[in-house]
């Protein structure tokens, strides 16, 4: 398993300090990885820089050929890569095994597809005698930078589009979860041209920030937290570098009464507690209409209660432990003091999990109120809170009440109510009567505090790509 540096088309071991990455289901150290030191950093962007002359230049028939053989080799190497990430991220190997490595391969073969349709508008003659058109260029060196919790996935979502438009990048992983990046270098390095992509590895404060920072990267891609959304942005101010921030979400579910309230019970068992809870768009902040609250909470307590906990290796696990020890003491200090309000109940779950693993059981607080911290902060873990609501009107004000704008979703039968309470809603995305389910042709993004710019999709592509005029006089000069 690779634990070097990427860098120049070049394994070398990192010249930094020591990071020990942990196996969040024995909480014990698995392996090290020697951090990039900030010398390395400058390298990777040079090399990048350098590499950028030809790789923009090369047709995207052939960009588009490198990441069908990447998605390829992607999926023959799945089963490993699978292993891996469960083991270092915690997940249910089953889950990686059947959504996440599927999308990250579906993901390099739809920016194969899409950079070969890349439009511009029309050209014409907008000033008497000259012609005007478009041309949609890559930005320059990318400095990518992913969160733990979907690895891989999101160094996909960054590397597809980026590489695909004719960027080269610089990819920046989690320092709690590089390991599979690291593989996914490896797996590149027989696919890409040298210096077209690297990866180095470490914390933000150190190996992050020296990216981001660096004078000839022009655009920064963060998916991170809001707090670091921010330094990102001021550290981008230096030579205006583009940025595009997927930050945090807090996901309002607004439930009416005229839904089958088991269904969607069973359907939130899933899409609040996937990935340990651990994901931006988690079905986290539910709102139910007063007439079937109580039976809702009931139904939603029987089914939370019913989630199998354990290791990722474990036959039938849905639900992993948290990625670390101070993500756990985090979800349980947000569960301790809501239990500590006096009217939140805790109805299932609340507690660490046995064992010695960063274990946290799936826990459902009901009785939340607008203005309580779980309702308004993220929480990122295995915790959801139900409110009750009187009418259409409280639902939509009580959900956009918040800072964040990544994901939403409003479950009714009733055609227009679904459609005005979709419009009205302040998020990126709002999904009816479902949650959750993301897919390579449509844009995931946020609004507010969740950031802006767009993964996946046609707008991705935009993203990373700047929009330019060329016009041409039609007369020629005079000598
Ligand atoms: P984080 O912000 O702590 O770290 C994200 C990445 O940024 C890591 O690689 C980290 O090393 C790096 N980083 C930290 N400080 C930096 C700095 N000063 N300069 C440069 N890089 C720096 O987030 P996390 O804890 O890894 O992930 C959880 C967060 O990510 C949550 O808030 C979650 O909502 C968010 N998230 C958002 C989306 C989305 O699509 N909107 C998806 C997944 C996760």
């Amino acid at each position: 398993m690779r634990t070097e540096q990427w860098i120049d088309g070049r394994f070398e071991v990192g010249q930094g300090e020591p990071e020990p990455v942990l196996e969040p289901a024995t909480g014990e150290v698995w392996t090290q990885v020697p951090s990039a030191s900030v010398d390395q950093v400058d390298r990777a962007v040079q090399a990048a820089e350098r590499a950028f002359a030809t790789w923009s230049r090369t047709p995207p028939r052939e960009r588009s050929a490198l990441l069908l053989r990447l998605a390829e080799a992607i999926e023959a190497r799945a089963d490993e890569l699978a292993r891996i990430e469960a083991r270092n991220c915690g997940k249910p190997l089953a889950a990686v095994r059947r959504d996440e490595l599927p999308a990250v391969v579906d993901v390099f073969r739809y920016f194969a597809g899409a950079v070969r349709c890349l439009q511009g508008s029309a050209a014409g003659e907008y000033a008497a005698g000259h012609t005007s058109f478009i041309r949609r260029d890559p930005v320059g060196v990318v400095g990518a930078v992913t969160p733990w919790n979907y690895p891989l996935l999101m160094a996909a979502w960054k590397m597809a589009p980026a590489l695909g438009a004719g960027n080269t990048v610089v990819l920046k992983p989690s320092e709690q979860t590089p390991l599979t990046t690291l593989q996914l270098a490896e797996i590149a390095a027989d696919i890409l041209p040298p210096g077209v992509l690297h990866v180095v590895t470490g914390r933000g404060e150190s190996v992050g920030a020296a990216l981001v920072a660096h004078p000839r990267v022009r655009m920064v891609s963060l998916t991170g937290d809001v707090s670091t959304g921010q330094k990102v942005l001021a550290a981008a101010a230096g030579n205006l570098k583009r940025t595009h921030l997927e930050l945090g979400g807090k996901a309002p579910v607004l439930i009416f009464e005229d839904v089958d309230v088991g269904e969607v019970a069973r359907a939130i068992r899933t899409f609040g507690f996937y990935n340990a809870g651990q994901d931006c768009t988690a079905a986290c902040r539910i709102y139910v209409q007063r007439r079937v609250y109580e039976r809702f909470v009931a139904e939603l307590a029987a089914q939370v209660s019913t989630l199998r906990m354990g290791a990722p290796f474990d036959e039938g696990v849905e639900l992993g432990p948290l990625v670390s020890g101070p993500q756990r003491e985090r979800v349980e200090g947000f569960v301790q003091r809501a239990a500590a309000t006096g009217h939140i109940q805790v109805v299932t779950g609340g507690q660490r999990g046995r064992g010695v693993g960063f274990f946290f059981e799936p826990t459902v607080l009901a009785d939340a109120r607008q203005e309580d911290e779980v309702v308004q902060r993220e929480v990122f873990g295995p915790v959801v809170s139900v409110t009750p609501f009187a009418d259409v009107e409280e639902a939509i004000a009580w959900a956009n009440d918040s800072e964040y704008g990544l994901a939403s979703s409003v479950w009714t039968h009733q055609v227009g109510r679904a459609l005005r309470v979709a419009a009205e809603l302040r998020y990126g995305c709002t999904w009816i009567n479902t949650h959750f389910l993301l897919v390579s042709e449509m844009p995931h993004g946020g609004l507010k505090r969740s950031g802006y710019g767009k993964d996946l999709s046609m707008y991705a592509l935009e993203d990373y790509t700047v929009v330019r005029h060329i016009m041409v006089r039609h007369a020629a000069q005079s000598a």
